[in-house]
């Protein structure tokens, strides 16, 4: 047989060190009354323990839910003179350790659970999961609490990672690092200036390769603030670089080569790009037929919205018709 106040003991062992008043189930919620032990509290601006009370006041902290039922601690805390003279603090309000923290309206529990469910999904997807969770908190509130989270540790990397990214494009953008050799991105910094790159290497040495982004400022960065470390390009940029050079050329010489191919080699120029072979794929054949019934209707004056099956042999979906219309090979 257990006893109904080890069983609240078990239940809720962070109010152990708590006067418990009374349990009550009221409205859907489980609440604990308590008040704190009349004992001396030291002052947090000098260590003077105190036991003069100066008036008391009620705390309502949300709690982790048992039993599929939310909880609520109304606690009762005093307000206490501290009596050193040579203190700037008049008075202070008593904290429970391991259970109230200045303005905090969770328990540690409770707070660790809001904190679990913004680092998976904060937002709306985070408040939704909360609200089942029976923990009060809104998308606004898991966003601040994700962002009051500290950092975590990092080592210095052998090879470090350097890109940019844009918070607001073309208005404003950071820097993120990253530990080339495990893909774990380490830190971010706002902007992507040389000083600001050059800034955290200075204050974590010992990064033996930079592999960054080819943005000038980077490169300023890294040979100010790490001077002995090798820069090279990273492989996406190079493709990227690469990629961006070829289409440049086949747009410069798109005329040239359109004559070239019009020739029975088994090349052919209908559209879709220079050099496409007669044999296609399911997939190509698929969106051709698809290209050229979009098209039909379009000629016969018929809108996106107007389409139907009888005209249409195969699905056509908005955005393959504004694919269409967009096309640079379109009609
Ligand atoms: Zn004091």
């Amino acid at each position: 047989m257990v006893r109904c106040h080890d069983l609240v003991g078990d239940l809720f062992p962070h109010v152990r060190a708590l006067l418990l008043e009374r349990v009550f189930f009221e409205y859907g919620v489980v609440r604990l009354v308590a008040g704190t032990q009349p004992i001396g509290v030291a002052c947090p601006a000098c260590a003077a323990v105190s036991n003069r009370v100066h008036s008391m006041y009620a705390r309502r902290l949300e709690d982790t839910p048992v039993g599929d039922r939310p909880v609520v601690i109304e606690l009762t805390v005093r307000r206490l003179y501290c009596e050193n003279s040579a203190c700037m603090r008049r008075t202070f309000a008593e904290q429970i350790d391991g259970l109230t923290i200045r303005y905090g309206r969770r328990t540690p529990s409770a707070r660790r659970l809001s904190e679990a469910v913004t680092v998976a999904l904060a937002g709306h997807a985070g408040a939704r999961l909360a609200a089942a969770l029976h923990i009060g908190v809104s998308r606004t509130t898991l966003l601040w609490a994700i962002m009051a989270l500290p950092d975590p540790a990092w080592a210095v990397p052998k090879v470090l990672g350097v890109d940019d990214f844009a918070t607001r494009r073309r208005h404003h953008y950071g820097t993120v690092l990253i530990d080339c050799e495990t893909g774990q991105p380490l830190d971010l910094l706002n902007g992507r200036d040389a000083a600001t790159l050059a800034g955290r290497l200075r204050e974590r040495p010992g990064t033996e390769i930079i592999c960054r982004d080819r943005a000038g400022s980077y490169a300023d960065g890294a040979r100010t603030g790490a001077p002995n470390a090798v820069q090279v390009a990273d492989r996406f940029h190079l493709w990227q670089n690469l990629g961006t050079a070829v289409e440049a050329g086949i747009r410069l010489r798109i005329r040239c080569l359109k004559k070239a191919v019009a020739s029975p080699d088994g090349l052919t120029n209908d559209g879709y790009g220079v050099g496409a072979t007669k044999a296609m794929s399911p997939i190509e054949a698929r969106i051709r037929e698809r290209h050229a019934t979009i098209h039909a209707l379009l000629a016969q004056g018929h809108g996106i919205r107007e389409r139907s099956p009888e005209n249409c042999t195969s699905a056509v979906t908005p955005s393959a018709a504004m694919h269409a219309r967009r096309s640079p090979n379109s009609c």
